[in-house]
């Protein structure tokens, strides 16, 4: 390792000590290094590979809740260069731009499904976007009516978002503020310390409040890294691709189960908020008797019950917590 790099010991998760390792490999040397030689060309103006140099691409598994994290992560020094020099911002703003209509209902239905789950109207909810970026999760939260901050590191973000008329929140003031909805879209999976992250914002949540966090689905990562093919990794959606896994960038590569114990370990429980429909929550009369059977079932084998849930939970890397 150099001394740009910090090693994560523990699973940034749960906070267990034991791991596998997956991979163990340097930075600069192929593959690795023409695929960052690559794809930071792309992006930016390309990668420094001196405060690499040293580095390792360090996979490992968590034993106890499956999160499959780098061990070896970027420094502060390389996390700004990162994001502020070798990721150019221009980038990433033309992105931005490119959004479609499915994104904008998604947005609109996650939103709503939080805020339902808090039982206030929207103009009672303050809501945080967590890693705002360009700002539209904040809009399409606006657009409910709730009172909406947005907190974020990029300086051009931050003066977009003066312009769209959303209230700016920074690391050091957030623990004035009290929230009820906390999104976190796509940015858990590059955080150093994602539990004591989610430890802070739930700490400025009010009770009953909801965060919901959402970071990519990550299934047969495993598989795609025994077949270890990094030029396919620089393809949008190819099958092979290891970009759930992105060296410096997505160093948490979740699974439900990782995501559900990191709540569990920040005091937070993972909730089914995901199948509410905000809209129509009419039942059918087959559906009520549907659901006067399964909530009969479930007072009788309340073990089953509580285990089917998880199961379920755990089939996706989109999850709601709700403080309690
Ligand atoms: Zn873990």
């Amino acid at each position: 390792m150099n001394r740009y790099f910090v090693r994560r010991e523990r699973c940034p998760a749960c906070n267990n000590r034991q791991h596998t390792t997956l991979c163990d490999v340097s930075y600069v040397e192929s593959p690795l290094r023409d695929y960052l030689q690559s794809l930071y060309s792309e992006v930016g103006p390309g990668v420094e590979f001196k405060f690499l140099e040293g580095a390792h691409y360090n996979l490992v598994e968590c034993t106890a809740c499956g999160l499959i994290y780098q061990a070896e992560v970027p420094g502060d020094i390389v996390m700004h260069k990162l994001y502020t020099e070798w990721l150019n911002p221009e980038i990433i703003k033309r992105n931005a731009g490119q959004r479609q209509i499915k994104q904008g209902l998604f947005m609109a239905m996650e939103i709503a499904r939080a805020i339902q789950y808090t039982r206030k109207v929207p103009a009672q909810v303050k809501f945080l976007d967590f890693g705002m970026g360009w700002g539209n999760w904040c809009l399409v939260a606006k657009a409910f009516g709730c009172d909406v901050y947005g907190l974020e590191l990029g300086e051009d973000n931050l003066n977009h978002a003066r312009t769209l008329g959303i209230k700016e929140v920074s690391l050091n003031d957030l623990t004035r503020y009290r929230f009820d909805v906390i999104n976190a879209e796509q940015v858990f999976e590059h955080l150093a310390q994602p539990l004591e992250t989610l430890k802070t914002l739930s700490s400025v949540l009010v009770d009953g409040g909801i965060i919901r966090i959402n970071v990519p689905q990550s299934r047969d990562f495993k598989r795609r890294l025994k077949i270890w093919d990094w030029q396919a990794s620089l393809t949008q959606d190819h099958k092979n691709s290891l970009n759930d896994g992105a060296p410096l960038q997505h160093i948490n590569v979740f699974i439900g189960r990782s995501m559900i114990a990191m709540g569990k370990a920040a005091g937070m429980t993972a909730i089914e908020a995901h199948n509410l429909n905000p809209v129509t929550r009419r039942v059918s009369p087959l559906g009520a008797v549907k659901s006067m059977f399964w909530n009969y079932l479930k007072t009788q084998l309340p073990g089953i019950s509580a285990r089917r849930k998880l199961e379920r939970l755990s089939r996706t890397t989109n999850q709601f917590f709700v403080k309690v």
